[in-house]
């Protein structure tokens, strides 16, 4: 009797790779795997890595090594993701315990590379308790690390979504921006699109399976470029808002260049395109954009936001900025936080600047001190702490249509997502309780910094 092929699969960072490691169990399970929830389980052991942050390998090393000890039963263990294709076959070196390493752009080969694995899996019995000491079977190696090279999406057909109403879409993978402090065009690869046809498809085949929420993901979505031709990236989310029983699009992310006024007109234009848009901006000043490698200018990102502003539907609008950028001025600085009160963002998302590996930012001195980049972030988030006590405030009296995701037995809430993402806690009488994944009207009651509070309307 063969063993049963098991595996554990942990997934840090962004929701790309929450996206891919669906992809992955997907594949897994296809291949005749089982996925257990704990590691000591598993026979086959992999950690989908994140590399955005400092000290992203470290943690990804310190992690590895913590399981070196379950060598001894038998286990095989895998490197996914911007760790793996940055570090590469370096993990071998580091953590020799490793069998597999593959970067995201490789994950159409996993099938073959899980073949080449189990060659040297032992069989028919439960593998003998080992020395700890590495023997040659532990040493297989394995890689996936396409470099900018391919043309391929990774695409399955069976995809393990965690969520039963609410998916993501991948439409483009990699990018080609190359913004001075971020490793991403290094570790994802060039951008690459799906047809729209092939993204079409699968969006009518979630809603088939009774998903109504679409998220269309890729790190730069308004680079999409339909290979064969038929539609701009505003056409395709309007025709995937179109599929019959989807109720929701969104999309993330965006880069403010490409970011053209057909995505707002669409939004106008198509009651199922959500109204949210997250444009990241990274800093308000001219001259830290510049050095970013941004490509555009604060003046022309204010256009943008004018185009939502000037919109028929209230869209909501958050954003990513980054602090203590070398070089980063107090007047710098200065400048993001009047940007703050200019746009009036719903949330942002902040950042303190450190170094990543392969950047062309690595050539710039990281001056400024740690503690000076924690000031200003405080500083940031305060200013936008304020402005969003006052932005969730506009929406108290009106009833807003939620997606029910949960209840808080606790508080004794239900938790529900609106069009503009934002969180609304609402109590319903127990006749009427709703259930998860439903639709409903709700009205605000009361509002605090990151959510609403409010009550069904029956
Ligand atoms: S647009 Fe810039 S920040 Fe975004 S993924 Fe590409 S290089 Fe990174």
């Amino acid at each position: 009797m063969a063993t049963e092929k098991t595996f554990y699969l942990e997934t840090f960072g962004c929701q790309m790779n929450a996206h891919d490691s669906e992809k992955v169990i997907g594949t897994l399970r296809q291949q005749g795997y089982r996925q257990v929830e704990a590691e000591e389980d598993a026979g086959l052991i992999l950690y989908n890595t994140c590399s955005i942050r400092d000290k992203a390998e470290q943690k990804v090393f310190h992690r590895l090594n913590d399981y070196k000890k379950l060598l001894k039963q038998g286990k095989k263990f895998g490197v996914l993701g911007c760790v793996a294709q940055q570090e590469g076959e370096k993990i071998f070196e580091r953590a020799p315990h490793v069998s597999l390493v593959c970067g995201s752009a490789s994950y159409r080969n996993l099938p073959q590379m899980l073949k080449g694995l189990e060659d040297t899996l032992p069989e028919n019995q439960p593998p003998e308790p080992r020395s700890s000491k590495l023997t040659a079977q532990s040493l297989v190696r394995i890689t996936g690390l396409d470099d900018r090279e391919t043309d391929e999406c990774f695409e399955t057909e069976f995809t393990a979504r965690t969520n039963p109403h609410r998916g993501y879409i991948t439409i483009i993978e990699g990018c080609d921006k190359f913004c001075a402090y971020c490793v991403v065009p290094f570790t994802r690869g060039k951008e690459r699109s799906r047809t729209s046809d092939s993204v079409l498809a699968e969006a009518r085949q979630m809603a088939d399976l009774g998903y109504s929420e679409i998220q269309l993901l890729g790190q730069n979505v308004n680079s999409y470029k339909d290979s064969a031709g038929k539609r701009s990236f505003a056409e395709l989310r309007a025709a995937v808002g179109e599929v019959p029983g989807i109720k929701r699009v969104r999309f993330t992310t965006s880069h403010p260049r490409d970011f053209g006024r057909d995505i707002i007109d669409t939004i106008d234009a198509v009651a199922t395109l959500c109204d949210h848009v997250h444009l990241p901006v990274q800093s308000g000043s001219d001259r830290v954009l510049n050095a970013m490698q941004r490509l555009y200018t604060r003046e022309q990102y204010l256009e943008r936001i004018a185009w939502m502003k000037s919109a028929k539907r209230d869209i909501s609008i958050t954003s990513d900025i980054i602090v203590g950028f070398p070089g980063e001025t107090e007047e710098d600085f200065a400048e993001t936080l009047s940007l703050l009160d200019e746009v009036g963002y719903d949330a942002v998302f902040t950042f303190k600047y450190s170094p990543r590996p392969n950047t062309p930012s690595l050539a710039l001195e990281d001056a400024i001190p740690d503690q000076e980049k924690s000031r200003r972030l405080e500083v940031l988030m305060a200013r936008q702490r304020e402005i969003q006590i006052t932005r969730y405030q506009r929406y108290i009296g009106e009833t807003l249509e939620v997606m029910v995701e949960g209840r808080n037995n606790a508080r004794a809430q239900w938790i529900g997502r609106t069009s503009q993402n934002k969180t609304l806690n609402f109590t319903a009488p127990a006749t009427a309780a709703p259930t998860i994944g439903s639709y409903v009207p709700v009205r605000a009651t009361g509002s605090f910094p990151n959510s609403l509070l409010g009550e069904l309307v029956v």
